[in-house]
């Protein structure tokens, strides 16, 4: 077993660990990384399958994520616009496509009318909030109080309108059932994107891509950081911890500290024994951030076939299995790439189901949106991240119903040498890269003033680095 003595110890090598570790050592701190999986980048994830580059994880960036936006312009990574030409594709209840221009679906006026009355609802409300203290908001309690799918009911008796505007944040964001989380979960969902409004524009909150890939975000910080930082297949179990020193357990390396950043998702602190245990109200709170299911479709074409009937591969059906579908394909290439999303409930009834089965309802309910010819992608792969040990689920953790304002303001405060960085902490990016990226930078200028003894500014985004101009410094 390999000892190492570093100011603070990492644990997780996701964007958020990463972007701590990264300002960390910018700012001179000496630093350790253990990651438990063979590879950094966490939820963030790019292979290929069957010849085909597959965004696994995360991927699109928009305009507001100005976190990471910072970052890869520090890093030199550049972004390309996702295709956007050609008319969208809406699906009824009743299983006709039908091809439309502009924001709103083609329902009829009266719910285009109601689905407006709950955007301008959501707005308001996302309006009045502060997306790092959601439970400070006017109606905290209130909406904390009532799901999501019975909020939208209490304001509009047109059930297409609120299913329309709940699949939004539900199937779409947090990616679980609007009966299982607040108004307030949601509201905090519109203003952790500036607005409802922005969140339900695909051509905001898809709006480009990462050249190369997501997973080269942490990749890039991950080689300047170097070997001697970041350490792969190190899961770690155990974590002693005092008021002022850590030493946590990985499987081959053992790190002692006078500071550690926790950036593992919240529904897996408790996979980490802490010696001694965590106060009452961190073991409390930790037991009510669940994870979100979604799996992601990538289906592989000889051509993006949809852009020659002028579609721009943008689909949406509330009531179709595959709730979501674009077109994914990357700059340059001949082939075209679908992404469709399919969650929650969906998605528990599509796991039940044999390799063949699965994959042969997932391709009817996209043929559905596109014609016979999407039956028929050369590669087709599933992201299952609810499969893997150290994710558990997707996109990312919110809280059960009531939880947000009665957990949400223990989430961020440290517990004596111990800081917790997630994109499922954040307020601006929250269950984004971005998030994640803000996080981690928090983290590391609380801990820069902690160990410097001087006073961190609390209104600090995470936006600006805190080191802009300075290299590698321990190199
Ligand atoms: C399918 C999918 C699609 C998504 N799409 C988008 C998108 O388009 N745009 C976007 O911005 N975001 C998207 N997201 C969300 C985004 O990927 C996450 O918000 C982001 O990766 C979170 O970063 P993080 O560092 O907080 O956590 P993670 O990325 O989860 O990283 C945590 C790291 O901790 C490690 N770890 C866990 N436990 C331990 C342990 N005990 N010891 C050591 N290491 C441990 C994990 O292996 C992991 O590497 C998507 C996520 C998924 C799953």
């Amino acid at each position: 077993m390999e000892h190492l003595e570093r100011d603070v110890v990492v644990i997780g090598a996701g964007p958020s660990g990463l972007s701590a570790a990264y300002e960390l050592n910018k700012a001179g701190k000496s630093v350790a990384v253990l990651e438990a999986r063979d590879r950094v980048g966490g939820r963030t994830w790019t292979d290929v399958m069957d010849g085909a580059t597959i965004e696994i994880g995360g991927q699109w960036i928009s305009p507001d994520q100005t976190g990471l936006y910072s970052l890869i312009n520090e890093l030199g990574i550049e972004t390309f616009e996702r295709y956007k030409e050609g008319k969208s594709v809406y699906l009824t209840e009743e299983g006709e496509a039908i091809a439309y221009e502009g924001a709103d679906f083609p329902v009829a006026e009266s719910t285009v009318a109601e689905m407006d009355k709950l955007v301008k609802l959501m707005n308001e409300l996302a309006a009045d909030m502060d997306p790092d203290k959601p439970w400070e908001h006017p109606q905290a309690e209130e909406l904390d109080k009532i799901s999501f799918h019975h909020f939208l009911r209490q304001h509009c008796t047109d059930e297409l309108a609120c299913n329309n505007v709940g699949l939004f944040i539900a199937g779409g964001m947090l990616t679980k059932p609007a009966h299982t989380f607040s108004a307030l979960q949601a509201v905090l969902m519109a203003s952790s994107a500036g607005s409802f409004d922005n969140l339900v524009d695909e051509d905001f909150i898809l709006d480009r891509r990462i050249v190369g890939s997501m997973q080269g975000v942490s990749k890039a910080m991950a080689e300047r950081l170097g070997e001697d930082i970041v350490f792969l297949n190190n899961p770690v179990l155990k974590l002693e911890w005092s008021e002022d020193a850590v030493v946590a357990h990985g499987s081959s390396i053992t790190v002692s500290a006078k500071k550690v950043v926790l950036a593992v998702p919240p529904n897996l602190y408790s996979r980490i024994s802490y010696v001694p245990a965590l106060p009452r109200k961190q073991q409390i709170t930790h037991q009510h951030q669940s994870m979100g299911l979604v799996i992601k479709v990538h289906a592989v074409y000889e051509t993006p076939f949809w852009r020659n009937e002028g579609l721009s591969g943008t689909c949406f059906g509330p009531n179709s299995l595959v709730q979501e579908l674009y077109d994914n394909t990357y700059i340059g290439e001949e082939t075209g790439t679908l992404v469709g999303f399919i969650s929650d409930l969906n998605a528990d009834a599509m796991w039940e189901l044999d390799e063949e089965q699965r994959r042969a309802a997932i391709l009817k309910a996209m043929a559905a949106y596109l014609g016979e010819k999407a039956l028929e992608p050369k590669v087709f792969y599933l992201s299952d991240f609810a499969a893997e040990e150290w994710t558990r689920g997707a996109y990312a953790t919110s809280y059960d119903l009531g939880g947000l304002h009665r957990f949400g303001p223990a989430q961020n405060e440290n517990v004596g040498p111990i800081y917790f960085s997630s994109s499922d902490l954040a307020g601006e990016g929250f269950q984004h890269v971005d998030g994640a990226v803000r996080m981690g930078r928090r983290s590391a200028a609380r801990i820069i003033a902690a160990l410097d003894g001087t006073t961190y500014d609390q209104s600090y985004d995470g936006v600006a680095t805190l080191t802009a101009g300075k290299d590698k410094v321990n190199a």
